[in-house]
């Protein structure tokens, strides 16, 4: 299938500062794609470029395989959303909505119909000669969504759209923005630092960092096979313990950690007999137990800390190299734990390895 957006090698620098640096991503049509990293890793540049707001340094940026690079916005089939939502204030919710398909030279009869079929998609027909002020902020966000799709782009650029809203909204927002990506099959590209976010309506996430691709995947491979330190630690919790491998038998990676051996899923990355390696073990990953025999790669742990947080109760265990591990607990779990000294272990494939970037360097 013939990607709709691809960056080949693209290098954006600010002075000295490098923003995005030589990119390469490439994004099937109809998918929700969202930019993920910490503030300044270069999610906002990038989509700009996209967009037509920036141009490159080097590289290439082809939309439906034209290269687009130097175009200006007006010139390539894009939409933005912005945090603000810069709805025109003067305009009731259809002019809006209206205003880009005016643009465009439609007839006034195909704009009623695309308006109205728009507003049905978010249930804000009744609302159509509301003034923005008029509005709640979900309900702003809604018509600006529908302005930027009226006109029916090949991609729509989303940068951080929900970030003003309170967290209840947002949430709501959220299922609702990937409902809407679904029910027009549009290819969505939106930026956020907020990995939960990202995981809730994202079908790929790309993870940014220092200008560059750290890893892309679907929300589920990303959390439970991280391929990096970052990435496990910046999606999701993760729990690090250093072990050096013995071996990889099939899909298993045996591990020799603190003198005891232990088992996780195989690696992405190559390992040998002897490598340094960290063990990434998420907190709803840990099990818990009274006795060795009864979880797989039993240690023992002391429980340091129990705080209750009503649907789970949060651990922390110690092990026997002093790592401290953040567990996670169903209450009805946590009644058979009332000592301090406990036996802690994991399913392996719900264990992974990645390499070890701190002993690499
Ligand atoms: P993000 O969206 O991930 O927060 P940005 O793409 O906005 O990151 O910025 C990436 C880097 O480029 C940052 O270090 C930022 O300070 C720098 N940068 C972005 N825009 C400009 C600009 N117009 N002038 C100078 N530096 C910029």
């Amino acid at each position: 299938m013939q990607p709709v957006v691809q960056f080949e090698n693209v290098t954006k620098a600010y002075g000295q500062a490098v923003a995005v640096d030589r990119l390469d991503l490439s994004i099937e049509p109809g998918k929700f794609v969202t930019l993920l990293g910490p503030s300044g890793c270069g999610k906002s540049t990038t989509l700009r470029m996209l967009g037509g707001f920036e141009t490159p340094n080097s590289g290439r940026i082809l939309l439906a395989g034209k290269d687009v690079t130097r175009l200006p916005p007006n010139k390539r089939n894009v939409n933005i959303v912005f945090q603000d939502y810069a709805l025109f204030p003067h305009m009731n919710v259809a002019r809006n909505i209206a205003f880009g398909l005016e643009l465009q030279g439609h007839g006034s009869d195909a704009i009623h119909r695309r308006v109205m079929e728009l507003l049905d998609l978010v249930k804000l027909q009744a609302y159509a000669n509301r003034l923005p002020s008029e509005l709640s902020g979900g309900q702003r966000q809604r018509v600006a969504l529908m302005r930027a799709l009226a006109p029916d782009p090949q991609v729509l650029l989303l940068d951080e759209p929900l970030s003003a809203l309170d967290a209840k909204l947002r949430q709501q927002m959220q299922i609702e923005l990937k409902s809407i990506q679904e029910k027009t099959g549009k290819t969505f590209l939106f930026v956020t630092h907020d990995q939960e976010e990202a995981l809730t309506m994202s079908d790929q996430i790309v993870v940014m960092n220092n200008g560059r691709i750290e890893q892309m995947g679907d929300p589920h491979t990303l959390y439970s096979r991280p391929e990096s330190v970052f990435v496990a630690n910046f999606i999701g919790e993760a729990n690090l313990l250093r072990a050096t491998v013995i071996g990889t038998d099939g899909d298993k990676t045996a591990l020799n950690w603190n003198g005891a051996q232990v088992e996780a899923s195989a690696t992405v990355h190559s390992t040998r007999a002897g490598d340094t390696v960290c063990l990434v073990l998420r907190p709803e990953a840990i099990q818990f137990s009274a006795d060795a025999g009864k979880v797989a790669n039993a240690m023992r742990g002391k429980i340091r800390q129990r705080v209750f947080k009503g649907n789970h109760t949060s651990m922390m265990v110690e092990v026997a190299d002093g790592s401290r591990l953040n567990a996670l607990v169903h209450p009805v779990d946590t009644e058979a734990l009332s000592g301090e000294d406990v036996w802690i272990g994991w399913q392996s494939r719900n264990a992974t390895v990645i390499r070890d970037e701190a002993a690499a360097k």
